[in-house]
């Protein structure tokens, strides 16, 4: 049977862990309820690497065929709970800012990206859309168990916020 917060929960943390991956260090994620999210991992793409963040969702996504959710009851409620006040306020900042990822569909921003800058290449549009899911499904692959592990946090907690950006904040004050 699918469970839509779980396929959520894994697209997100694809975002994320994709973010991190090509070294991104604000990166976080919310569920908003459990049919969708935000990910919170940088603006509008320029880069192919920037375009596999973007479709490192749907790649992610696919691994709900093969993972169970975790056996916990998920947390449900209006806001999701950090286990602080710095976590609060990014799960705040994801949920409000425009460049939060899945404030609008995946494949438009892609289709943006593909079509950037070549006002009339469809062969090509198409062979830079497809760069870009390749690449993202590479991400996956290479980082599946981090990609679990974020997915169960945010499943569970309904919030995830990658620590490197916390220990960063940490070191400079
Ligand atoms: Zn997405």
């Amino acid at each position: 049977m699918s469970n839509r917060r779980w396929e959520i929960a894994l697209h997100e943390a694809g975002h994320v862990v994709a973010a991190e991956a090509v070294g991104r260090r604000l990166v976080g994620a919310v569920l908003l309820n459990d049919r969708s999210g935000r990910a919170w991992v940088g603006g509008e793409p320029c880069t192919v690497a920037d375009a596999a963040v973007v479709a490192a969702g749907a790649a992610a996504e696919r691994l709900a065929d093969d993972h169970n959710p975790p056996d916990v009851s998920p947390a449900v409620g209006p806001m999701p709970e950090a286990d602080d006040e710095r976590g609060r306020e990014l799960a705040r900042s994801v949920i409000r800012e425009p460049v939060a990822t899945d404030a609008e569909p995946d494949e438009m921003v892609l289709a943006r990206w593909a079509c950037m800058n070549r006002p009339y290449h469809p062969g090509l549009w198409e062979l830079r859309a497809n760069l870009a899911h390749d690449r993202a499904a590479d991400l996956v692959e290479a980082n599946c168990d981090r990609v679990l592990e974020v997915a169960r946090v945010l499943y569970a907690t309904g919030v995830f916020i990658s620590r490197k950006e916390l220990n960063h904040d940490n070191d400079i004050e």
